[in-house]
């Protein structure tokens, strides 16, 4: 069976690290891949006027999967509607500390599961006179619903024994009083064990102890805040991939941005977009082909080289061969 692969590299580093992750799913030989490429991001918008051209948003909606690097200032144009398109109302987000780096925090092992769909990301601004603007906050029960079973299955399903469940009820009454009890009632029908903290605490706690925890459930903005916050517990940005899952369809990228600041220069890591991949292999049933990827991944922080971002001198190129090497 031949799984068809949307391949959306965009801007910036998503260029660079893309093409690092196509090469290590073309090595694994025991699964059939056929990748399609598309366009998105700021260099489309400035040549069609468009960052998002109907044909790629096509090829993520036809595809088995999609790969998507990054987008520069288009970024909403483009992500917001592909997980759209894929259907995607969970964002995966593990954040692992791997024993070779010198992570902040060595013992983190967290999953946030980000709400995909609704809160402040629906989009629904506005300038209600000079000086005064507004943004409209929409939680659902339906949209809250889906995250919590999603995340109390996760949980169980990979063998997590913390759940939290992340929201700030105590000021947004109304919206994440919603989700709150949403989430609760979830918990409470599958006799799951879970926490309750908000959201604020939460942070400070993340980085104090943060093997406290294991997966947290939250609201859009929340998780999309307190996943980079990971970021900093574990080693950066350039480790952390994410996975945008919808019913039958999936779009995995990093967790990082375009990276304007190194881009074009060859040494951006592709560990984040490499392990993005490894999701992706998951999400399609080969979950030991995923394993054998981070097992690669891990071997290279070991051994290195690593990228400038983890203190080595290390190209994109090199890492990428020194994976392949290990896989
Ligand atoms: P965007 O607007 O596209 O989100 P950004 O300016 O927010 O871009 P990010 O891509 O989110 O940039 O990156 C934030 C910081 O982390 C930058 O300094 C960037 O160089 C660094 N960084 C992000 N990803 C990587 C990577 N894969 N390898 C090395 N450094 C990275
Ligand atoms: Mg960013």
């Amino acid at each position: 069976m031949t799984h068809e692969i949307a391949v959306i590299p965009g801007d910036g580093i998503g260029q660079e690290v893309t093409p690092a992750a196509v090469e290590v799913l073309e090595a694994i030989e025991t699964v059939d891949f056929e990748f399609v490429e598309g366009d998105a991001g700021d260099a489309v918008e400035a040549e069609t006027g468009t960052a998002l051209p109907d044909a790629t948003a096509d090829l993520a909606a036809d595809a088995d999967a999609t790969l998507f690097g990054a987008a520069g200032e288009t970024a909403a144009d483009v992500i917001l509607p592909l997980r759209q398109v894929v259907g995607s109302f969970a964002n995966v987000r593990p954040a692992v500390a791997y024993p070779a780096l010198d992570a902040v925090q060595p013992h983190t092992d967290l999953v946030f599961i980000r709400e995909n769909t609704e809160g402040v990301y629906k989009g629904i601004e506005s300038e209600i006179t000079d000086g005064v603007t507004t943004c409209t906050r929409v939680i659902t029960e339906d949209a809250s619903e889906k995250i919590a079973e999603f995340g109390f299955d996760y949980a169980r399903q990979n063998g997590f024994d913390d759940v939290t469940i992340a929201h700030k009820a105590n000021v947004m009454r109304q919206t994440d009083g919603l989700f709150l009890e949403t989430a609760e009632e979830v918990g409470a029908e599958r006799d799951a064990e879970y926490d309750t903290a908000l959201m604020d605490a939460l942070a400070m706690h993340l980085v104090m102890n943060p093997e406290d925890y294991g997966v947290v459930i939250c609201p859009n903005l929340a998780g999309d805040m307190l996943s980079d916050l990971a970021a900093g517990l574990v080693g950066g940005l350039g480790l952390l991939p994410s996975a945008n899952v919808g019913e039958e369809n999936a779009l995995f990228e990093p967790v990082h941005g375009s990276a304007p600041d190194i881009a074009g220069e060859g040494v951006a890591n592709p560990s984040a977009m490499i392990l993005s991949a490894a999701m992706l292999l998951d999400h399609l049933g080969y979950d030991e082909e995923g394993d054998r990827v981070r097992d690669a991944v891990e071997t290279v922080l070991e051994a290195g080289p690593r990228t400038p971002d983890l203190g080595g001198d290390g190209t994109t190129e090199e890492v990428t061969a020194a994976i392949l090497d290990a896989l």
